[in-house]
């Protein structure tokens, strides 16, 4: 989801004047974010600023302050959206920052699909 609000801030943040193909990918890419975010979206873009920020290394690339680990934790592991405490700009972890701890397949163009429990480490206890 945070891709489609990506797409749709390059898009709505063009200087130059929209094509027609532009303005219907526009309305595309909206009617995927729900309407509660895209309000708060579209707020901080008509102020001409980004409605989505990166974070990283746990500080919002916009406002440049400290998210709260907890939001860091969540960004990082699971598709929730959230928000920065302080410029209000929804946060999204660029690949780089994803997942330190648990390696991820190199491949980039899979869509990211939400992630499952995981796998548990199974304890082998061999009596010997
Ligand atoms: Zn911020």
């Amino acid at each position: 989801m945070i891709q489609v609000m990506l797409d749709l801030q390059k898009l709505q943040l063009q200087a130059i004047a929209l094509s027609l193909e532009d303005e219907a990918e526009i309305l595309k890419l909206r009617e995927k974010v729900p309407a509660p975010i895209l309000a708060h979206f579209d707020r901080l873009i008509a102020r001409g600023k980004k409605g989505v920020a990166r974070a990283v290394h746990g500080v919002c690339t916009e406002c440049h302050l400290q998210i709260s680990s907890g939001t860091k934790a969540s960004l990082a592991y699971t598709d929730e959206v959230h928000i920065c405490d302080n410029c209000g700009r929804y946060l999204y972890l660029p690949d780089s920052e994803l997942l330190p701890v648990i390696e991820a397949p190199p491949a980039r163009k899979a869509p990211v699909k939400a992630r499952g429990a995981g796998t548990r480490q199974r304890a082998v206890a061999q009596a010997s």
